[in-house]
């Protein structure tokens, strides 16, 4: 099976905490998440133009289109640029992962995030610092590496 997913989800989906537009766009949401973790990035996505496998319960879908086509479109074209993804396109959640870490910068995500209501929580910046950090791409911003000597001193004080 091959689930479709609009370009700019592959960074939503990383970064989903339980946040959402609806209960039952939460759940929906939060089933799909269990089910990458559970396949263990082998679920084949492609990448889509229109209303995806994300967007089924959103109360903000018209058909395969969003209330807010057009904002949408545009974050689908900015994040499709950065991840060098088109419609048609297929990959794992396993290899899209890595695709996020190896190509989003901190300053690409500032932009091809720009206008979405979420970007102000933090969690996705986060989200992207941790996979930078997890394949070791954090050289992107050495802001956010890791404060090797502070952890280990925290341990020190926690132990
Ligand atoms: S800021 Fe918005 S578009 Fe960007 S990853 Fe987060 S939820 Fe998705």
């Amino acid at each position: 099976m091959t689930l479709p997913f609009r370009a700019h989800h592959f960074l939503c989906t990383a970064a989903f905490r339980g946040a959402g537009y609806s209960p039952q766009f939460v759940h929906h949401y939060t089933a799909l998440v269990d089910t990458l973790s559970q396949e263990r990035g082998t679920t084949r996505l492609e990448v889509v133009a229109d209303a995806d496998t994300i967007c089924q319960p959103c109360p903000h879908r018209t058909g395969t289109q969003c209330v807010a086509q057009a904002r949408i479109q545009q974050l689908d074209h900015r994040h499709g640029t950065v991840l060098g993804l088109a419609p048609g396109d297929q990959l794992t959640w396993a290899e899209a992962r890595r695709r996020l870490a190896e190509q989003v910068s901190l300053d690409q995500f500032h932009w091809m995030c720009s206008g979405c209501r979420w970007k102000k929580l933090g969690v996705c910046e986060d989200t992207l610092v941790a996979l930078h950090q997890e394949f070791q791409t954090h050289a992107f911003a050495p802001e956010h590496r890791p404060p090797q000597t502070f952890t280990a001193s925290a341990q020190c004080v926690a132990s």
